[in-house]
């Protein structure tokens, strides 16, 4: 296995909230001999930006891999974090046309094929492995019951609306409940997920709960899960913090 990577950028989308780029969806060519499971994740760096306490390393961070494996290209959805880091490396100076660095896969977030009832719970970029595994359900027909629950700021923050809003018409496995906590236009439920968790979530011993998001959504969301009675065994949470 190559030591690295070097990916062309295909395409970039930005995700603007008041005039700043809150998010942006990177595209990239999938190296040929790269393979992955939904849920795992990459290290990015840009070949521009080294790494000043070791100079002779790039400025490597890790990104969960929102594509499917079952796609011909990479895709990445990061925070754009303004703490002159990669992340803000890359919203000044990334185009389309350029190169990133990967490296990877990682990690051991994946999803148990015996699992037949799944509940997603994301908050913002936490969304991130669960794109690629809902690609992956989906473009293998899985007969698995699913629902996912997704929480962001406001409608310039809602991750991937078009497709997730079509995966809940066409998809009839699959429910799809989100939660705005900061936009009094939006006309759906207005606050967090966790409410929705005690209406709607699926209740069981043979379902299992999916977690991922900032430090603090997740702490709240699994104590609010822990509150349901659901088991700790059948919580998985991605930490990545
Ligand atoms: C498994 C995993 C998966 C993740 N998946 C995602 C995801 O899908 N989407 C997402 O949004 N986030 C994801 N994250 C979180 C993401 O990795 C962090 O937000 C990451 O910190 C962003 O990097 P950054 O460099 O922009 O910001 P920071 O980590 O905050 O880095 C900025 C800091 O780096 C230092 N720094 C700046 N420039 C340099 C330099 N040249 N050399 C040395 N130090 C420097 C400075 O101290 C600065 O304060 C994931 C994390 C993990 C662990």
């Amino acid at each position: 296995m190559a030591q690295y990577y070097e990916c062309k950028v295909k395409d970039i989308r930005n995700y603007v909230d008041k005039g700043i780029t809150v998010y942006k969806t990177i595209k990239l060519e999938k190296p040929a001999d790269f393979v992955y499971k939904a849920g795992q994740f990459a290290m990015l760096a840009h070949p521009e930006l080294k790494n000043k306490d070791n100079p002779s390393e790039f400025l490597w961070r890790a990104f969960s891999i929102a594509s499917s494996p079952l796609q011909d290209f990479l895709e990445f959805t990061m925070l754009i974090k303004y703490t002159s880091g990669l992340t803000q490396f890359i919203e000044e100076h990334l185009n389309e046309g350029d190169t990133l660095l990967l490296k990877g896969p990682f990690g051991s977030y994946t999803l148990d094929e015996s699992f037949e009832k799944i509940v997603f719970i994301a908050t913002g970029s936490g969304i991130t492995p669960f794109m690629s595994m809902l690609r992956t359900l989906f473009l293998q027909h899985a007969n698995k019951k699913i629902q996912l629950f997704y929480g962001f700021r406001n409608a310039n923050q809602f991750l991937y609306r078009e497709e997730l809003e079509n995966y809940a018409k066409e998809q009839t496995n699959f429910e799809f409940y989100c939660a705005a906590s900061d936009d009094p236009e939006w006309p759906g439920f207005k606050g967090y997920v966790n409410p929705l968790l005690t209406e709607y979530a699926m209740r069981g011993n043979d379902v299992h709960y999916y977690v991922c998001g900032s430090p603090v959504a997740r702490e709240s969301i699994t104590k609010h899960l822990l509150g349901m009675n659901v088991p700790e065994e059948r919580i998985h949470i991605e930490k990545w913090t």
